[in-house]
């Protein structure tokens, strides 16, 4: 079993991550961010893609208080579940990304051929 994640740095803040089975119980949700404490509590009862998606879904929620962006909640759902999406469809991509590799080519703008 991996070492799980206790912190993520976000908006130059350090936001603890924390497994709290009250969050799926009692308030029938998967994750939550709590901007008083500066912590993630995810329910540890979900899967690793659930708790992948819900991580991902509260630092949105995180961004988006920091960041004063008034997104709705199902907005930030979709936006969350699809970003997951894109990072698990392109692991070898985001490497080259964060490992600040080139993104493209010299290419000709257009559709043009190399003349
Ligand atoms: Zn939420």
């Amino acid at each position: 079993m991996s070492k799980a994640i206790t912190k993520l740095r976000v908006l130059g803040q350090d936001v603890g991550v924390v497994g709290d089975d009250l969050v799926g119980r009692e308030r029938e949700c998967f994750g939550e961010f709590r901007p008083g404490r500066c912590q993630i509590a995810i329910d540890p009862q979900l899967d690793p893609q659930q708790q992948g998606e819900t991580l991902l879904h509260e630092v949105l929620e995180k961004l988006t208080h920091g960041l004063g962006i008034d997104l709705e909640h199902a907005g930030l759902t979709a936006l969350s579940n699809g970003l997951y999406a894109v990072l698990r469809d392109n692991t070898e991509a985001v490497r080259r990304i964060l490992a600040g590799e080139r993104i493209v080519g010299s290419g000709v703008a257009g559709g043009r051929k190399n003349a």
